[in-house]
């Protein structure tokens, strides 16, 4: 519990500190904006009430919707008054196939979707940014894109960004994610990598079926696959080194019918989360072997098939220092954050140009995806400020050089 009164503290402490920039009104609104959001949440790619609504808080504020060819999702600009580059802020807007249990007055009012990742939180906090900076919009040295992101969820989303041709003269782009186990007003920056690359695999065993009395006549896919199951295990332990991070787990299992029947196949599914491009390719490469001679060695055979992810999330040391400092002058405390093995699909923006995403604290009471899952509203105003103070630095910054 002290723990919470000292996110409370600091919460306090940091917003004093950027209180010329952030007016309580700004607070209400983007308030009022993320439990509208919360309320309505849609899923990948099915974004089309919350794009009206973008487009909707953009034009009250008079910020140019910019035009791509997205079906979801909002592309807006800023600035261009006086010469300079181009930088983007980039926030997702998608929710999740979860039933909400947090019992808010707010909680979602759709049965089995939830914004249970928090993306309400950065739809609102980018927006926020562009409220604040469409005010200093004539100061701007040269012009900042908003990419309201659609699918995030499903990793399609960046990709389709990028297809519009909305990435195109960025310069570098910024992202953020809530974090629920940083206090409000604090800040998770590092260079280097932040968030796992995800994968996903199907592999089916195809056995040979028979009588369950009379095994010695089947190829059994389930003894097979359990020592697939088993086997595959090693492959953190003995062919990743203890420095680097990887995780293999199994997380579905599927075969046979009938407790007295030897079923012909068997199929596993699950994910595979590294940092590193080489460890990928060969903790994939030692998957596929494992799986393959470990079938073969039961008289059964493995074929694997790939669901390729997002690439890990690989921050831009020079953009993480200049984060670092805009942190440190809003009295946001900047920390360097544990890295994460999820996935998080603004490595695909990251493969493109330099990038930077960070964790925005949030003193959230449940991990990410989880049905209670909540942020602490008092991080929003933090948020927005932030960002709006950091995309004139970045600016300013690109433009040196
Ligand atoms: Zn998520
Ligand atoms: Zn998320």
């Amino acid at each position: 519990m002290s723990k919470e009164k000292d996110n409370v503290r600091i919460g306090n402490e940091a917003r004093k500190g950027s209180s010329d920039r952030t007016a309580d009104g700004l607070a209400d609104r983007l308030t009022r904006i993320r439990r509208e959001l919360h309320r309505y949440p849609e899923l990948s790619n099915e974004e089309y009430e919350t794009t009206k609504r973008i487009k909707r808080w953009l034009e009250e504020s008079g910020i140019a919707i910019a035009s791509y060819p997205l079906r979801t999702g909002v592309v807006a600009e800023l600035g261009g008054k006086r010469p300079g580059p181009v930088i983007a802020l980039r926030a997702d807007i998608d929710a999740l196939p979860v039933q909400e249990e947090t019992g808010l007055p707010f909680a979602s009012s759709v049965p089995g979707k939830m914004h249970a990742c928090g993306h309400d939180f950065h739809t609102a906090a980018m927006l926020g940014a562009a409220f604040l900076l469409k005010e200093r919009e004539d100061e701007l040295q040269g012009t900042v894109r908003f990419l309201f992101q659609p699918a995030e969820e499903k990793a399609f989303g960046a990709r389709q960004v990028i297809d519009s041709g909305a990435l195109e003269g960025v310069s570098a782009v910024f992202g953020l994610h809530n974090k629920p186990d940083l206090p409000v007003g604090t800040i998770g920056i590092k260079g280097g990598p932040l968030m796992a690359a995800a994968d996903g695999f199907k592999v089916e065993v195809k056995g040979k079926g028979s009588h369950a009395a009379v095994p010695e006549s089947s190829l059994d896919p389930i003894v097979a696959a359990a020592h697939i199951v088993t086997a595959v295990q090693s492959i953190v332990s003995r062919n990743v080194s203890a420095l680097d991070g990887a995780v293999v787990s199994v997380t579905k299992l599927n075969s046979g019918t009938v407790w007295n029947v030897i079923p012909e196949s068997a199929v596993l599914e699950g994910t595979i989360r590294t940092f590193d491009e080489v460890v990928r390719a060969r903790v994939l490469e030692r998957f596929e072997q494992v799986c393959v001679s470990v079938a073969a060695a039961f008289g059964t055979s493995a074929s694997v098939r790939w669901i390729q992810g997002p690439p890990s999330v690989v921050n831009d040391d020079a953009l993480a220092e200049l984060a670092w400092e805009v942190a440190d002058q809003l009295g946001i405390a900047p920390v360097v954050p544990v890295p994460s093995l999820a996935g998080e699909d603004f490595a695909v923006y990251q493969k493109q140009i330099p990038g930077l995403f960070v964790f925005f604290g949030t003193s959230g009471p449940e991990e990410w995806h989880h049905p209670a899952f909540d942020v602490d509203e008092r991080a929003l105003p933090l948020a927005a400020d932030y960002f709006a103070a950091l995309a004139e630095r970045a600016l300013e910054a690109v433009a040196e050089g």
